[in-house]
């Protein structure tokens, strides 16, 4: 089987007899335009499949749809108990088809197979704690005068529209869906372009999940057409969106029109704190996994890497050595262990940085460059002698890419990892229990890691502080972000 070609005969087999088409009401229909793009295999820069490109007018038919399940459809008319059996039934299908999804993952954003069963088996794992959670949506009694009986309903929104990139298809997408439609929310969903095929097969397994028609309608295209018009739409009532910090900030105003509810998760820069005190090997091989899963591309990637003065050299001659150990390659091999970055868009950047760090007198540790031939490639970079104001310690790269940056002490360190403007997750490696609560206190982020990395677990909140985003998701109160609350009054 050649590099880039399908090796399950159920994908080649779903690759091939695809129409380029969107999902509105249930059914699959090409762009009312009639226009597709083209999606490529990052490992060989070839297309791989032609997808149908949403614009206005097929959003308003989305919307159409939505908005008639939510107000008269069945979805109106069940209660969160039949939601929460969809929705497991949904996330059995995920599960089932873990290594189908996985490989289509793996051949349109470039992570590893691997990886890829990695991210689905949190994303079925996400979606069947939500549907538990749709029958945990309680209200409230007030403690009304005697006069009166008062209580508080908790209602879905309505028709919400839910933008993802690139990174994580599979995973983004999830996170989107089960709590929105647990909640008793409609929804839109537009899937970034570089990666639009792993959503369309969603699609495919909540129909055969049973979910009622314009419950769930998915929409490929691009950001300026398909996923501005979701953002301006009077009759989308809420938008959820994970991506840069700039089209957050373009949504957020987008979606001033009709005051629409927002929900941003956007990016980081996040900084990984190593005390001398700390267990070495867990600190370097999550630094190592902090970096380069998924070739970097993870808006929590500790890509600042703060490392005590006395022993710094001594730990980056180690991490190189950990680094030296990524294969990277084609990432249907089961013997890589990275792929290449998602797209030549995002290709151009990082080796943008490459080069950027070295002009601002940065030194490659390890590796620096990108890899010749055909595909997305480039080397995991570890970066010494980085000063924190440096444009690579500042800036998200999206890459294999960490700067490691010295520290005196804990004050020094605090002071150095929050300066940045940036807030969404930091971690901290001391066998110092004090040290590290008190360190975890003082960082403005909202995750902290103490002597872990990328854990993320749908009972803890997950947003960003600062320029990371606007609200949280998941965790207790979940609900609060796809639900508002209605104060209902009786007089006795
Ligand atoms: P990146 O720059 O890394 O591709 P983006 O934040 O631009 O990340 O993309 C994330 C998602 O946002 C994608 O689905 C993309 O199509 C969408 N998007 C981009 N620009 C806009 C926009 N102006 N309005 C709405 N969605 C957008």
């Amino acid at each position: 089987v050649q590099l880039g070609q399908a090796r399950n005969p159920k994908v080649a087999a779903w690759l091939d007899g695809r129409k380029p088409s969107l999902l509105i009401n249930n059914e699959w229909v090409p762009a009312q335009s009639g226009k597709t793009f083209d999606t490529v295999n990052p490992a060989t820069e070839q297309v791989l499949a032609v997808a149908a490109e949403a614009a206005a007018a097929d959003v308003d038919a989305a919307v159409k749809a939505a908005g008639a399940a939510f107000t008269e459809g069945p979805w109106s008319k069940m209660g969160p108990a039949q939601r929460a059996r969809l929705l497991r039934a949904f996330a059995a299908l995920i599960e089932e088809n873990t290594d189908e999804l996985a490989e289509l993952e793996s051949l349109d954003n470039g992570m590893t197979f691997a990886t890829a069963q990695a991210f689905i088996g949190v994303a079925v794992e996400s979606m069947y704690y939500f549907a538990g959670a749709a029958q945990q949506i309680f209200g409230q009694t007030s403690p009304s005068a005697p006069t009166n009986f008062n209580y508080v309903l908790r209602e879905p929104i309505g028709v919400v529209g839910a933008i993802i990139p690139w990174n994580a298809p599979i995973t983004a997408a999830v996170w989107k869906i089960a709590p929105i439609l647990a909640a008793g929310n409609t929804m839109i969903l537009k899937p970034a372009e570089q990666t639009p095929l792993t959503a369309l097969r969603l699609g495919e397994l909540a129909i055969e999940a049973g979910l009622p028609a314009g419950v769930l309608n998915i929409l490929t295209g691009f950001g300026p057409g398909a996923g501005s018009a979701i953002a301006e739409h009077p009759q989308i009532d809420k938008i959820t969106f994970t991506g840069s910090v700039q089209t957050g900030r373009t949504i957020l105003r987008a979606s001033t029109g009709n005051l629409k509810r927002v929900t941003l998760e956007l990016g980081g820069k996040s900084p990984n704190i190593v005390f001398p005190d700390a267990d070495m090997e867990g600190a370097l091989a999550n630094s190592l996994a902090g970096f380069a899963t998924i070739s970097g591309q993870v808006c929590v990637a500790g890509t600042r890497l703060f490392v005590q003065r006395d022993i710094k050299d001594e730990f980056v001659e180690n991490l190189s050595a950990y680094a030296a150990g990524i294969k990277v390659g084609d990432p249907l091999d089961p013997e890589t262990t990275m792929g290449p970055l998602a797209s030549r868009e995002q290709y151009e950047r990082v080796t943008g940085y490459l080069d950027l760090g070295k002009s601002e007198g940065a030194v490659a540790a390890s590796g620096g460059n990108a890899i010749d031939g055909k595909g997305y490639f480039v080397q995991p970079t570890i970066f010494d002698g980085v000063d924190n104001s440096m444009r690579i310690a500042q800036e998200e790269i999206f890459g294999p890419v960490v700067s490691v940056i010295p520290f005196t002490d804990e004050y020094d360190a605090v002071l150095q990892g929050n300066d940045t403007t940036y807030g969404l997750a930091a971690a901290v490696w001391t066998r110092d229990v004090s040290r590290a609560h008190q360190v975890a206190r003082q960082i403005k982020a909202g995750t902290v890691w103490i002597n872990t990395f990328l854990e993320l677990d749908p009972t803890m909140p997950f947003g960003g502080y600062k320029e990371s985003g606007l609200g949280r998701e998941f965790g207790a109160n979940w609900y609060q972000h796809y639900t508002e609350e209605k104060s209902v009054f009786l007089k006795l």
